[in-house]
């Protein structure tokens, strides 16, 4: 029992939560916060994970869900391109219809108001969150408020999404429009390929995701958390209006709520529980270049070509693509490289050697919302996840209102437009 525990109180709730990544402990610490006794269960707690190969960005301008109007135009565009930004394995794109049917009712006009506006409300939170988050917890220092340049090579680009830019400054996102001069000011290391920016100052960028996740980890597991290794199976309902949690090795765990922050995973165990979710693995990719020769001094995104370069503590990552293959399908690092292609076309002097190529599942849904709010049909579980491009960015705010819910205070922001429903 933590020294915060013992002064809160008397009842102490017991709550499990299913996942190690960044969202379920940024879950299990405001639980914890909250006075609940947390464990945290991982099938690999400290192993490889999306939260740990990210970009790193808070990218917290970005309100607009994938599916605007017009996407679906471009798919096969950026499919026949070596180097374009998505590709769909033959193999599984008729097990996707259902997600890419939802995703193509998204995109359509006035299907995105909402959805931006629902992005939005945890996107205008989501710094000053992960923020106090980060300082109670003694990891102030890996968080950086830099802001991000955004660039564009083309006037028809930079045209086409000044309407986007005009609904994200309408939910608050502060945007300056720079001149390629201004912009290489910004950043003297990018090439004469860039012909305008947008400078949006209020996004920030983590020193290293998987050094913020480990620490957060281990700062839990050094105030009463406990994190366990094990694979869940299954979540059912025990005595007394409790849950017991089944693990793979027999064991059973029980507790007065549960939480599901299994990243892409989760799907498998509201399955189990009978309801009906919308997610598919959207691989990313990156390399990370540890001495190449350039520097830049913010996450710079490259809004035609759709991918991010960010400077970490690690080295210079270079990151992207999205690859709908399913979850078990093995890699295909050659968009790492890919990655690092296109990024030379932008840094003249970059040196792409010593680079690390690295892969990841985001768990995303087809609406670009997550999945945050109680079970419909079990009372003491709660889901938190399909993040999709932002865990890392909204993994405070999740865990604020998740543990607001689980202890029946009103939540900050109105939770309907991410429940579970929508997918029944
Ligand atoms: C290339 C790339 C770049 C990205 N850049 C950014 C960025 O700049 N900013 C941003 O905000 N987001 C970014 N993202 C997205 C972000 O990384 C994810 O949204 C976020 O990490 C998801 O975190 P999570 O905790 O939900 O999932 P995960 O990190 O996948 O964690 C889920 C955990 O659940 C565990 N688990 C699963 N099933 C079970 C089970 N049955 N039993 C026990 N344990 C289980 C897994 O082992 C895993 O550890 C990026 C993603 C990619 C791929």
């Amino acid at each position: 029992m933590t020294a915060r525990n013992n002064i809160r109180g008397l009842a102490m709730k017991k709550v499990t939560v299913i996942g190690a990544g960044i969202v379920g402990l940024s879950v299990a610490y405001h639980l914890q916060k909250q006075g609940a006794d947390v464990t945290v269960i991982d099938k690999d707690p400290a192993g490889d994970k999306v939260s740990f190969g990210n970009a790193g960005s808070i990218a917290v301008m970005e309100v607009n869900p994938a599916a605007m109007p017009g996407v679906f135009m471009k798919v096969p565009g950026w499919m026949l391109d070596p180097l374009g930004p998505l590709s769909l394995r033959p193999a599984h794109s008729l097990k996707m219809l259902p997600w890419l049917y939802r995703f193509y009712k998204a995109g359509r006009k006035n299907a995105g108001l909402p959805l931006h506006q629902a992005l939005a409300a945890l996107n205008r939170r989501a710094f000053d969150d992960l923020q106090s988050m980060l300082a109670d917890t003694g990891l102030s220092g890996e968080l950086h408020r830099k802001g991000a340049l955004i660039v564009y090579e083309s006037d028809a680009g930079f045209e086409a999404d000044k309407s986007v830019w005009e609904m994200r400054k309408r939910a608050g996102v502060e945007a300056h429009s720079l001149s390629s001069e201004e912009a290489r000011q910004l950043e003297p290391d990018l090439g004469s390929r860039v012909r305008h920016g947008v400078f949006a100052p209020q996004a920030g960028v983590v020193s290293d995701p998987k050094v913020l996740t480990d620490k957060l980890r281990e700062w839990l597991a050094g105030h009463g958390v406990r994190i366990l290794r094990g694979e869940v199976t299954g979540i059912r309902p025990a005595a007394h209006g409790t849950q017991q949690v089944l693990l793979s090795n027999d064991l059973r765990i029980d507790a007065d709520d549960v939480v599901i922050a299994a990243g892409v995973w989760s799907q498998a165990l509201t399955r189990q529980l009978g309801e009906q979710c919308c997610l598919e693995s959207e691989r990313g990719y990156n390399t990370t270049l540890k001495d190449p020769q350039v520097s830049l001094s913010r996450e710079v995104i490259f809004a035609e070509r759709k991918f991010v370069i960010t400077p970490l503590s690690c080295g210079l990552r270079i990151g992207g693509a999205a690859e709908f293959g399913g979850i078990s399908s093995p890699p295909n690092y050659q968009r790492s490289e890919a990655l690092v292609t296109l990024a030379k076309m932008y840094l003249p002097g970059l040196d792409s050697g010593r680079g690390i190529p690295w892969a990841g599942h985001r768990p995303s849904t087809p609406d670009s919302l997550p999945v945050i709010g109680p079970s419909l049909a079990h009372k003491h579980v709660f889901y938190a996840f399909g993040h999709g491009h932002l865990g890392l960015t909204q993994c405070a705010t999740t865990g604020q209102l998740i543990a607001d819910l689980v202890y029946g205070h009103t939540p900050a922001v109105d939770l309907t437009p991410y429940s579970i429903a929508r997918f029944q």
